[in-house]
């Protein structure tokens, strides 16, 4: 690493508060499936930021059509309407099957906005303000309050007790631990329809049935955090149409804006009339011109590219490198994940390896201390797979 880079590492590490452990790498750009640091050196780019990058980096169309905005329109008020919100609006409604939309600018805030959204759902029945939530045990949500309040995983919360109220947890897969924990003042079930921070489960569809099922017996809401695993990452925009199990509410972000920070949270036309009303929800920057040109171009390239196309050939591909990566080394225990959303599970913390990895110029990430996450973006070819499983086992064989 060269002097530079170890003086930026060192300016952040003072000025920076230390909530992450950062792998030791200052980026700087990138360029399709690419990212340099500020070395100039090159590195294959298995993360997208966390399921975020979907389109590459320096998308040409993208980046004009941004620039664009800049130039006319960057914030307005929700008070007033602008063109992009219209457009991402009638887009996001298509691709997600569902009816009402707010733009947020981030997962945990579109999290936020779906819990308020169910619990006065249910205030609207009774009159009452003592509803429960159940949501899953390994779920992640978010880092704000709601939203950590459903995230199944003590470390994260624990110290920052107390969360809201009234919320349960159940187990992902097992129908009886969400029938054990409902109650009259049930109002939602919350999941993701595939973890992702809590180690790349899927749920299964057989649950997914079940809960729609008890759901509309009991009028209680279903919620669907797609903040990773919708656009696109399963071969489905939304990963509740993989199943064929609509949600009534489902969040989403991450790959929406490709970056520039926007989510949404969505319901549909029953809940859209019976739930969250003007003045009882808000906020300045979500939705706005600029956040939403992004997802209006992002949702344009989705079809322009045929990104769904290409996750289902490439997906196959990749799982089976990865099945084969799995059977050479018996500290690999488990492959497992949708589609571009994959994970390795090593009997062992991962960190090493990737820090090796990255030595080594293939950026990866971990899901929780023995897992490494592929989310990589979603235009990949079969080649980046050959190129990234090549240095995948040269970092492993290092060790
Ligand atoms: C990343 C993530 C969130 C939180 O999104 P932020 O934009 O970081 O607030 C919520 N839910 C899931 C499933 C996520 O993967």
């Amino acid at each position: 690493m060269s002097k530079e880079m170890q003086n930026y590492i060192d300016d952040a590490e003072k000025a920076l508060l230390h909530t992450y452990n950062r792998y030791q790498i200052v980026l700087d750009h990138g360029d399709g499936v690419y990212l340099y640091d500020t070395d100039g050196k090159k590195y294959l780019d298995f993360v997208a930021g966390i399921a975020v990058f979907a389109l590459g980096y320096n998308n040409k169309e993208y980046n004009d059509a941004l620039k664009r905005q800049i130039d006319k329109l960057i914030h307005t008020s929700n008070y007033y309407y602008n063109v992009p919100a219209v457009e991402a609006a009638k887009k996001l409604k298509r691709a997600s099957g569902m009816d009402r939309v707010f733009f947020t600018n981030s997962g945990a805030e579109a999290n936020e906005g779906a819990i308020k959204a169910a619990r006065k759902y249910a205030y609207l029945k009774d009159g009452c303000t003592d509803h429960e939530i159940i949501a899953m045990n390994h779920s992640f949500h978010g880092r704000t309050y709601g939203a950590l309040s459903v995230t199944g995983n003590k470390k994260y919360r624990e110290a920052f007790e107390p969360m809201i109220g009234n919320i349960s947890f159940a187990e992902l897969n097992d129908f009886e631990s969400v029938l054990d924990r409902v109650t009259e003042k049930t109002c939602a079930v919350m999941l993701e329809p595939v973890q992702g921070e809590g180690g790349l489960i899927p749920a299964s569809e057989d649950f997914l049935k079940k809960l729609r099922a008890l759901c509309d017996e009991r009028d209680i809401l279903l919620i669907f955090d797609e903040v990773q695993c919708g656009m696109g990452r399963t071969g489905y925009m939304y990963a509740w149409q993989r199943y064929g199990v609509k949600p009534d509410i489902m969040t989403t972000a991450k790959a929406l804006g490709c970056g520039v920070p926007i989510g949404a949270f969505l319901m549909t036309e029953h809940v859209g009339q019976s739930s969250l009303a003007a003045g009882d929800h808000g906020t300045t920057y979500g939705g706005n011109p600029l956040a939403c040109a992004a997802a209006d171009k992002v949702l344009d390239l989705f079809e322009e590219y045929r990104v769904l196309e290409n996750v289902r050939e490439v997906a196959p591909y990749l799982e089976k490198r990865l099945d084969e990566v799995m059977a050479e080394y018996d500290f690999i225990t488990e492959r497992r994940g949708v589609a571009l959303m994959q994970g390795l599970v090593f009997d062992r913390p991962v960190a090493p390896i990737i820090s090796k990895a990255i030595e080594n110029g293939l950026i990866l990430i971990n899901a929780g201390a023995n897992i490494i996450r592929f989310v990589p973006p979603l235009v990949i070819t079969k080649q980046n797979v050959d190129d990234m499983i090549d240095i995948l086992v040269k970092s492993i064989n290092e060790m």
